[in-house]
């Protein structure tokens, strides 16, 4: 397993037009996590060509991560729907020293027919935005319900878990190199 040392500077950015706004508190929100790892805002780029299923009227997960494959580990946010293959959607992907990929699209309250929440939509997008960081660096699901890498297949699922990392997982990280702060 790599370890890595020194800080890492790691890119967030937004596919289609995702408000500048929003990829800045989603920088804050995960800079107050790891001590070794600057995450800045850097503005958002086009959908790549053939990565809309116009049938499903979603974006691929797996073809936006072929795209940005290349650019190794960076957080990319969009407000599209996505999905993967033999799922009807998905909340993020990622891959081990490779993209974390997250769509707000049904983090948002207003998805579900409820009122707009942005508090809310913050913290599933931080909760969401962190495990799908954490695949990056090697990190497996957890079976503690609390903990932030467990698997979530719903909202409901998102909002039950923490947005902390287990004890177990914390240890792992630091491991890794990656101290929290
Ligand atoms: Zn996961
Ligand atoms: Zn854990």
């Amino acid at each position: 397993m790599d370890v890595f040392y020194g800080t890492m500077q790691v890119p967030i950015i937004g596919i289609g037009e995702v408000p500048i706004e929003t990829i800045r508190r989603l920088e804050g929100m995960l800079n107050t996590e790891f001590s070794k790892i600057k995450i800045y805002a850097k503005g958002n780029v086009a959908f790549p060509e053939d990565t809309f299923n116009d049938f499903r009227d979603q974006y691929v997960a797996d073809r936006l991560m072929d795209e940005f494959h290349k650019d190794g580990i960076q957080i990319l946010l969009t407000e599209e729907d996505i999905y993967s293959k033999g799922k009807n959607y998905v909340f993020g992907e990622s891959e081990y020293m490779g993209p974390a990929l997250v769509s707000t699209h049904r983090l948002d309250p207003q998805f579900y027919g409820e009122e707009k929440d942005e508090g809310l939509l913050f913290r599933r997008l931080k909760k969401e935005a962190l495990h799908e960081f954490g695949h990056c660096f090697g990190m497996d699901h957890c079976e503690n319900p609390e903990c932030v890498m467990q698997y979530s297949g719903s909202v409901k699922a998102v909002d039950e878990k923490s947005s902390m990392f287990c004890d177990e997982c914390q240890v792992e990280i630091s491991t890794k190199g990656l101290p929290l702060k």
